[in-house]
């Protein structure tokens, strides 16, 4: 027994250190306008690239940054513009959630939130008229994908906020599965997508947040391996005027914000980009407008309601 202990003793000192390193490192940034915690059984090297690719495809899809893809389309008056392989790709997925989701997922939403500013320090409805005008101009329709040419037409503009998040996740994820990092968690401000187990094979743990509650308070917490999970949530960003909740989920007929009686809707799948989307999506349909979007893909999801009422898709057995 005594040496069957010390020659496990042995064997474990042996042990290469590999790069599956038993003591995760973290990396913490700022990007897509969200905190993003980046936490994987990696050298802190690799975690820091990680970190840095978020800013690197932030660079690509922002519609802010003048050196992005989206600001030249957004700035091309209608002309075509030859993009990376990284915004055509993303491009596809919200297109096809358009289509499949009857516009209520509309990535040329950007004329209508442009109109809402709900940090501003005293924020307020946009005019009636300026909304209606804008609408006009919101139709997913309008972009045309050629290879890695895009086109916008009839004035459109795109606005990625409801999508990119998830798209840059999957590929960061994707950079570090090539690394041969086995588990990691990547957390784009509440927007999650985890891979493996920990090495004492732990699942990875994450919190729907209760949207009655404060940011740290969560309803329910999921254990997965590899996972995403998105939720799109009238708390993320908003502002309370004469009673009402005005958030950042709109209409891309009206250009208001959705009040549907839902706070939070989340999407568990495995791409993260779908999820993204479709989690807008969600939110903007309504559960039951949900299901036929939702029947097409493998994924989860968590209708919570304002009202403290919680439902499932696909229903509980
Ligand atoms: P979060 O960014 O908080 O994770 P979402 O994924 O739901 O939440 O994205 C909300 C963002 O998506 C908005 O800030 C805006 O940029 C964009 N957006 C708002 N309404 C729509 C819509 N109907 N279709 C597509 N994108 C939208
Ligand atoms: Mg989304």
């Amino acid at each position: 027994m005594k040496r069957l202990l010390s020659l496990l003793a042995a064997l474990l000192l042996l042990m290469p250190i590999g790069c599956h390193a038993e003591q995760p490192h973290s990396a913490v940034g700022y990007a897509c306008d969200t905190v993003v915690t980046i936490t994987a059984y990696a050298p802190q090297e690799t975690v820091d690239a990680a970190l840095a690719l978020c800013t690197a495809y932030e660079s690509v899809l922002s519609k802010t940054r003048d050196t992005s893809d989206i600001y030249a389309l957004n700035h091309a008056n209608g002309a075509p513009v030859t993009v990376q392989d990284e915004t055509s790709e993303v491009l596809r997925i919200a297109l096809a959630i358009g289509e499949q989701s009857g516009g209520a997922f509309d990535v040329t939403i950007a004329p209508l939130s442009a109109l809402w500013d709900f940090r501003a320090e005293e924020p307020s409805v946009p005019d009636a008229e300026l909304l209606s005008q804008a609408a006009m101009r919101v139709n997913y329709k309008n972009v045309m994908i050629e290879g890695n040419t895009v086109t916008l037409q009839n004035g459109a503009e795109l606005d990625l906020g409801g999508v990119a998040k998830g798209y840059i996740a999957d590929r960061v994820a994707e950079y570090l599965t090539a690394q041969g990092v086995t588990a990691f968690c990547i957390n784009m401000g509440g927007n999650v997508v985890t891979h493996g187990r920990k090495p004492n094979g732990a699942a990875w743990t994450i919190g729907i947040r209760d949207p009655n509650g404060t940011p740290e308070q969560s309803e329910e917490v999921l254990s997965v391996e590899s996972a995403a999970v998105i939720t799109s949530g009238n708390y993320e960003r908003f502002f309370l005027l004469d009673g009402v909740r005005y958030h950042h989920i709109l209409d891309p007929d009206t250009g208001m914000p959705i009040q549907n009686g839902l706070a939070s809707v989340t999407i568990i799948g495995t791409e993260s980009a779908l999820c993204d989307a479709l989690s807008t999506a969600c939110f903007v349909l309504g559960e039951q407008a949900s299901i036929p979007l939702l029947n097409r893909y493998d994924v989860r999801a968590i209708f919570l309601y304002e009202n403290g009422t919680r439902s499932e898709y696909p229903p509980e057995r």
